[in-house]
């Protein structure tokens, strides 16, 4: 994908209301040609509604689809030049896997031996030898097995967008992460845009050019995951992104502010300054706090109680406390690890971040 290419799919101000709800609210964004991009968000988020819409199987109440400059609104999904993936992969059951692949391309009139030829070339390109899967029944074949199948369809129809919602779902975690790498590699192997809607933003961070990071419909962010990994935008999206640290904070002028656990008020230095009474959160990762030792200092550094570890292979995790119902997360390396149970937890100010709320 090239960062420069002209957008595909414009999505100008689209909102969705169901009756007196707003489930997608005057969202705007441009895929780009040849891009894997996609829609994250927890669930109720309005990712469906929104993809829904991109396809053609709902109308937006207001706004405007491009596809190519060309205003979309009211043209059916079947007259549209994109495909959709669904999770529940909508295969012919009763079919075998060629039969399946050569619908598409049946459809539209092309010969038996056409079909047959780019049948088994796409079968080959998803990884399935076609000796042996052309003439399977698709309800012989495994969750991966079927999941590729469809792939093989969908592109059968030589989309000009490929749409995804969640295909992966429904499938354990070990084959999710071969076929996310297969996907991506899909992707880049026939250049098509593919726009794919998960609500595991590490998936979409695996896999995505660019990832819009969606809550009670409206996006949050889009970028690209080094991106919204290095600098979230607010709170919300660094929590999405996992197991992190946010502390509330307020300001008290220059870099100086204070953390109220709730119990305590702990006095801080922050890595820029906020204007006194201006309430944020304060975003540090577990592996940029570590374990004092006697006379280092750091940026910042609070007495802690370590509750427990786990082991996470080569790093350990900890949950110590600050202050009763207040908890933060260590990441340590194995080789740094404390059998201490209180400690001085520190971090340097470049390892934290001011977040809104
Ligand atoms: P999930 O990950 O659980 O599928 P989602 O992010 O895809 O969630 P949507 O299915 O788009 O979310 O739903 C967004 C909101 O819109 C939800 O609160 C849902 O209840 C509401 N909604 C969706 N469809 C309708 C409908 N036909 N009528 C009324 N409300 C709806």
């Amino acid at each position: 994908m090239v960062e420069s290419a002209a957008p595909i799919l414009e999505v100008v101000s689209i909102t969705n209301r169901f009756a007196k709800f707003t489930a997608v609210n005057d969202v705007s964004f441009a895929v780009r040609e040849g891009e894997f991009f996609t829609l994250v968000g927890p669930s109720g988020s309005g990712k469906t509604t929104l993809l829904r819409m991109l396809v053609g199987m709902e109308k937006p109440t207001t706004g405007e689809l491009r596809l190519r400059g060309k205003v979309i609104n009211d043209l059916p999904p079947n007259l549209r030049p994109t495909c959709m993936v669904f999770q529940s992969l909508a295969l012919f059951p009763h079919m075998t896997v060629g039969k399946n692949v050569e619908f598409p391309l049946s459809i539209r009139g092309q010969s038996s031996g056409e079909c047959r030829t780019r049948a088994w070339e796409l079968l080959k390109l998803l990884h399935l030898d076609p000796h042996r899967y052309y003439d399977k029944n698709v309800s012989q074949c495994s969750g991966g097995e079927r999941q590729r199948v469809a792939l093989a369809r969908a592109l059968a129809y030589d989309p000009e967008i490929l749409f995804f919602d969640e295909p992966l779902s429904a499938i354990d975690a070990r084959l999710r992460k071969v076929l996310q790498k297969e996907l991506k590699d899909l992707q880049r192997s026939t250049g098509k845009t593919f726009c794919y809607v998960t609500h595991s933003l590490e998936e979409a961070m695996v896999m995505s050019d660019r990832v819009a990071i969606l809550r009670a419909g409206v996006i949050e962010q889009i970028g690209t995951p080094d991106e919204i990994y290095g600098a979230p935008r607010n709170a919300f999206v660094a929590e999405f992104m996992g197991e992190v640290n946010l502390l509330p904070i307020t300001g008290l002028g220059g870099t100086a502010a204070t953390w109220d656990t709730g119990r305590k008020v702990i006095p801080l230095t922050l890595p820029a300054p906020l204007a006194a009474g201006t309430a944020r959160k304060l975003l540090i990762r577990p592996e940029s706090l570590r374990f004092l030792r006697a006379g280092e200092s750091a940026g910042n550094s609070v007495p802690v109680r370590i509750l427990n570890e786990f082991s996470l292979g080569s790093r350990i995790q900890y949950h110590v406390e600050v202050a009763s119902d207040c908890t933060l997360t260590v990441q340590r390396l194995r080789e740094e690890r404390t059998a201490a149970t209180e400690a001085v937890l520190g971090w340097e100010l470049a390892d934290s971040q001011i977040l809104e709320t």
